[in-house]
């Protein structure tokens, strides 16, 4: 019996040290993979390619293994579980998101942790139906126009840009997700050019992002940035093309990652498989929270 308790004390796991204080999480909207890193001449990711690339990790697998809309997307990212749930923003997750289960285990202030969005309906990552976690624990947001909340509708990424350098530089998030609507939004009217100009726009916009979080006295060394897709759009031949989206084929469900932080190795192209829930599942195991019954994995490959 005292051998047993010996051996449990001395098999207990201590967590691992990271330098990563702060997690950051971009989602450029329903890109197709072929016109991102899936596209040899990178013409529409110029700064993911030429600037982030070099700093970071790039996945040549990477995929929605869910249904591929808005809204399961992002839920998969934040909770670590893909589930079936309605695309209007009409639903709240079923499991708490990685911000309730991050404040609660650090016991950390609301300002800490943030949802931003261009498209309103994305406000109920910030929420779930879970009667133990509903309410509790849950991150601020700025969703939408006017902050208006999950039926408030779209509003243009520059406002999403410089609202998220205003929330940063104001209340220095340790963890945030932030949804940019291109080229979702010019995708769905069907015009290519405005379709690879929203890529282009995005590529910027996070490109600045990450040179500000890189300047940043408090951001800078410290935080790890994950810059993602919440669902691709069809194959050519398969339904409209580039024009919608949300079924199983491959153009839907082959995404970008792009990993960057001060625990990951830098200028490596990885081409082992993952999946949008293996994010959460890294944050987790950085940030030293769990998640419980996820099926999500750490991307160990990532790791220095
Ligand atoms: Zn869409
Ligand atoms: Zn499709």
């Amino acid at each position: 019996m005292f051998s047993i308790v010996v051996s449990c004390t001395k098999d207990k796991v201590q967590p691992k040290e990271y330098e990563t204080e702060n997690v950051i999480i971009i989602v450029m909207d329903g890109p197709r993979y072929s016109e991102t890193w899936g596209d040899s001449s990178h013409q529409f990711i110029p700064r993911m390619a030429n600037d982030l690339a070099p700093i970071g990790c790039i996945y040549t697998d990477f995929y929605s293994q869910g249904e591929t809309f808005t809204i399961p997307g992002h839920t998969a990212i934040s909770t670590g579980f893909y589930q079936y749930i309605d695309n209007g923003g009409l639903e709240l997750p079923q499991r708490p998101s990685i911000f309730q289960l991050w404040r609660s285990r650090h016991n950390a202030p609301q300002d800490k942790s943030w949802v931003i969005a261009s498209k309103g309906k994305i406000e109920v990552l910030a929420n779930c139906s879970n009667l133990s976690w509903k309410d509790q624990f849950s991150p601020m947001t700025d969703c939408g126009i006017e902050s208006g909340g999950a039926m408030s509708g779209y509003r243009h990424d520059s406002i999403t840009f410089q609202n998220t350098l205003d929330i940063l530089s104001t209340h220095h998030p340790n963890l945030a997700i932030i949804n940019f609507r291109e080229p979702d939004f010019s995708g769905h009217t069907c015009d290519l050019e405005a379709y690879q100009q929203g890529i282009q726009d995005v590529d910027d916009y996070i490109y600045q992002l990450i040179n500000y979080i890189e300047t940043d006295s408090l951001y800078q060394g410290k935080t790890t940035v994950f810059v993602t897709n919440d669902h691709g759009r069809h194959s050519d031949g398969v339904a409209d093309g580039f024009c919608s989206h949300g079924d199983p084929c491959d153009g839907c469900k082959h995404i970008n990652l792009f990993a960057f932080g001060p625990d990951f190795k830098k200028d490596v192209i990885l081409s082992n498989e993952r999946e949008l829930i293996d994010i959460p599942a890294t944050i987790a195991e950085l940030l030293h929270f769990d998640i419980p019954n996820s099926n999500g994995n750490v991307m160990i490959e990532l790791f220095k």
